[in-house]
């Protein structure tokens, strides 16, 4: 929500009926205490919004505007109340002064008042306004109000449209996630875990261990407890941060990033040669996919099927052991590192064999779909 306030010129006619307005407004609000007060000596309750609303019908003001006064008496009788119950000392809502009364709202666009070449509010026609910077968005309500130099101003608050997502015009990339180094990205960067996991990790496994040593149900043992619950918190907050980071840069950088779709109990060593923190790796392709649209940018998961050992060159099936950091190819003769080349072959699935093209096919669609449903899941993940 933004405001904007713009000067307007009532004619002396208009003023006259503004003012009287505003007079008006002011003798409701304090007839609304009253009745407030009364109830509330006389009775020990205060009356409902139902009641207020009685009292306001054909006040003479337009019908959300004294509604709405209404409701903001309710609300500020409401609040004493709930204070006073929590012991704290607090005034009764003030009854204004005509100095105090200085605005007339309009809570709904449409209805009471218009804006598009010519201002209009009921009752009052059409007032001359001086719109010195564009409106953006869709105006929600207006406030007419009577600064204390007699001025007046017209305050609309507009909700901002949503942005269209930026077009990202950056490479596509494939990544390989891993333990020892957190992502190989096709283009040759790698992303390392932070120095500082390694230490926290080393400070875990200590505690813990002085941990089970304590003998059952002793003081120590708890306070122990908490030790260890504490760094666990610590480090996964390390973690969570350095995530965040990490799939922002990349959503906002590259046009695509493909990665393996995680297929948790198949994804085991033996298969395919991989270790991978399993909870790691979901946190981060939710957020990816939930950053990806609004920085224009796509996230496609594929196949992850002997993405080790493809050779991203020509293909061939090359064996490897977790051992085997180098991919070399019989057939082709590539050698490259073999985190670098399982992310080219990620890239490759991911594009329909054309690295450089961002062109859907249907896998690409369906998996984009998968993305987008990953999307949902990830907005309810906090
Ligand atoms: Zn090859």
């Amino acid at each position: 929500m933004r405001a904007y306030k713009f000067r307007i010129y009532p004619s002396k006619k208009q003023e006259e009926l503004l003012n009287k307005h505003l007079w008006l407004a002011k003798n409701l609000w304090n007839e609304l205490l009253e009745e407030c007060k009364q109830l509330y000596e006389d009775f020990g309750y205060f009356p409902t919004k139902n009641t207020l609303q009685l009292i306001v019908k054909n006040y003479g003001l337009y019908s959300q505007t004294q509604q709405e006064i209404a409701h903001r008496v309710h609300n500020a009788v409401l609040r004493v109340f709930k204070l006073r119950k929590k012991g704290v000392k607090c005034g009764f809502p003030r009854f204004k002064s005509i100095e105090r009364m200085k605005s007339l709202h309009y809570p709904q666009y449409g209805t009471g008042f218009w804006l598009d070449k010519k201002f209009k509010v009921t009752p009052f026609d059409e007032i001359a306004i001086k719109k010195h910077r564009e409106l953006k968005g869709r105006i929600k309500t207006l406030t007419l109000k009577k600064e204390s130099s007699g001025k007046w101003f017209a305050i609309f608050t507009a909700e901002e449209e949503k942005q269209l997502p930026k077009e990202n015009k950056g490479e596509a990339i494939g990544i390989d996630l891993g333990l020892k180094t957190f992502a190989t990205l096709s283009n040759s960067l790698k992303i390392s875990n932070p120095r500082h996991f390694k230490r926290y990790e080393e400070r875990l496994a200590f505690i813990q261990r002085k941990f089970s040593k304590k003998k059952k149900r002793s003081y120590q043992r708890k306070r122990a407890k908490i030790r260890v619950a504490k760094l666990h918190e610590k480090i996964s907050d390390c973690r969570r941060d350095f995530l965040h980071k990490i799939s922002t840069d990349l959503v906002n950088i590259y046009s695509l990033v493909a990665l393996e779709k995680l297929a948790s109990k198949e994804m085991s060593e033996e298969n395919y040669g991989k270790q991978i923190n399993d909870a790691g790796w979901n946190m981060f392709a939710n957020m990816l996919a939930y950053k990806a649209e609004g920085a224009g940018c796509m996230v496609v998961f594929v196949n992850p099927e002997n993405t080790t050992k493809e050779c991203s060159n020509c293909g061939a099936i090359v064996e490897k052991t977790l051992q085997d950091r180098i991919h070399n190819c019989p057939c082709c003769g590539l050698i490259v590192d073999r985190d670098l080349n399982a992310a080219r072959v990620i890239l490759t699935r991911a594009t329909g064999g054309h690295p450089e093209s961002n062109a859907c096919d249907s896998l690409l669609e369906r998996d984009v779909a998968e993305a987008t449903s990953m999307k949902q899941e990830a907005l309810t993940y906090s």
